[in-house]
């Protein structure tokens, strides 16, 4: 008999233990494919996509294998915001909390925090360090942080990383481990410009990709709204009083949209949750635990400070814009329909989103148009794509050019005038049009 679950790692009884109470029965594919070789100490790349449990992919085995008889770090796992730094920490937490004979211990270092508070709590070093690359750097040029024994390092989100610019202190920390460090890199995507980095730290890394069914979960339902002349906040709001979501996520692509959306919605009585760059790190922090714990049925967000976070739960995402960059759409949608459960993505369109939106279905992903009505769905026609769009340009030139006649001879000023009445016809036509 083969053996579905977990127990074909050779994972410590508090590991199983923590995996019953947090109701996780079988291994996802990249855990299934990836432990067994961090267990046998091999550096890897894993690469899913969101929503696949990356996190316990390295959080396993690495706790797995902790000496907590030895107080020294052990790990060092690196992400690229501080939400999600704390995300991971938190998930330590769940899991060691089962390991009694002797305490497992981790502490959390990100930015924004007192650095002399973050010293004093390094007078003795945990077994598990977690944060971001800048503080985590910081503490070891301070010499507060002792790394040197450390043989495991994680690099999550490495790609948001690259963007960041984050992956100097990323570069950084990792020359400050033991030449013998096993390396563990997670990322929803590979870019090329990654490649130097894992060259440098990475003789004969483990490579496993997950590829996605789809481009994005399998149970998300995407939804195309057209903005047809409407104002946008008006439309936003009849959306969310349809959907009457479990919880919704708004993705504003800046800081200041997103703050204008959360104060409308605000305005309206809804109970709005924000979350960008630019709120203090106390609040942020504040704005996490209450999302969590669903005192909000709605959170605007930019994609920044939404990346990689999990918040369970998660029914609907609305764009309010498109991401310049579609890698974002994805990462956006996978915000719902986490670990199997379905969700919504809605997204708000106009027609100079036809590009993208064309870029999108070619990655596979198929939307349904849908518009409101008196606060109800309605199904609608597939969207003006370009093409039948320029032929009705074409037919209007057309049209209009046979309305003008050309003159035999052309007199000066005839060009002119005949672009004038083209212009003139093509006015009426659309006024027509619209009647
Ligand atoms: P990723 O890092 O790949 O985006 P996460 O690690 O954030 O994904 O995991 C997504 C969700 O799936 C989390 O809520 C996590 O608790 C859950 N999860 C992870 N592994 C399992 C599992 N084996 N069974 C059920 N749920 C899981
Ligand atoms: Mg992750």
């Amino acid at each position: 008999m083969t053996k579905q679950g977990f127990e074909r790692f050779d994972f410590q009884p508090f590991i199983l233990e923590a995996l019953s109470e947090l109701k996780f029965t079988k291994p996802t594919e990249i855990q299934e494919r990836i432990i067994p070789s961090i267990e046998r100490g091999e550096s890897v790349i894993g690469q899913s996509q969101t929503g696949t449990g990356k996190t316990h992919a390295y959080l396993l085995p690495i706790l797995n294998q902790i000496d907590p008889e030895k107080q020294e770090v052990q790990a060092v796992i690196t992400a690229p915001t501080r939400e999600l730094a704390s995300q991971i920490y938190q998930e330590i937490g769940k899991i060691t909390k089962f390991c009694k004979h002797k305490q497992i211990t981790s502490k959390l270092f990100v930015g924004g925090t007192d650095k002399a508070q973050a010293i004093e709590k390094l007078k003795t070093q945990p077994h598990i360090v977690v944060g971001t690359p800048g503080r985590i750097n910081d503490l070891i040029k301070e010499q507060a942080l002792l790394v040197y024994t450390a043989e495991k390092m994680v690099v999550d989100e490495a790609d948001f990383m690259l963007d960041m610019g984050f992956i100097e202190d990323v570069d950084q920390i990792a020359a400050r481990l033991p030449e013998n460090l096993q390396i563990l890199v997670f990322s929803a995507t590979i870019p090329e410009k990654l490649k130097p980095f894992l060259k440098k730290y990475m003789d004969n890394p483990r490579y496993t990709h997950v590829a996605p069914e789809q481009a994005t979960a399998a149970k998300v339902e995407h939804v195309l709204v057209p903005l047809r002349h409407r104002n946008k906040l008006s439309l936003l709001q009849e959306m969310l009083e349809a959907y009457n979501p479990y919880l919704a996520i708004i993705f504003t692509n800046t800081k200041k949209m997103a703050d204008e959306v959360a104060d409308r919605l605000l305005e309206k009585g809804l109970k709005v949750g924000r979350i960008h760059g630019d709120l203090p790190p106390r609040e942020r922090k504040k704005m996490m635990k209450q999302i969590s714990s669903l005192d909000y049925q709605f959170v605007v967000a930019t994609d920044l400070a939404a990346r990689g976070i999990d918040i369970e739960g998660v029914s609907h995402v609305i764009n309010y814009e498109l991401p310049s960059d579609l890698d974002f759409y994805v990462h956006r949608v996978g915000r719902t329909a986490r670990a199997g459960y379905s969700g919504i993505a809605a997204t708000i369109y106009d027609l100079s989103d036809e590009d993208a939106l064309v870029k999108l279905e070619k990655l596979g992903i198929t939307f349904i148009n849908l518009d409101i009505e008196k606060g109800e769905w309605i199904q609608i026609g597939e969207r003006n794509k370009r093409k039948t769009r320029q032929k009705q340009v074409d037919e209007v030139e057309k049209f209009a050019q046979s309305k003008v006649k050309k003159p035999k001879k052309v007199k000066p000023g005839y060009k002119k005038k005949m672009n004038r009445e083209i212009e003139e016809i093509k006015k009426r036509q659309k006024r027509l049009k619209r009647k």
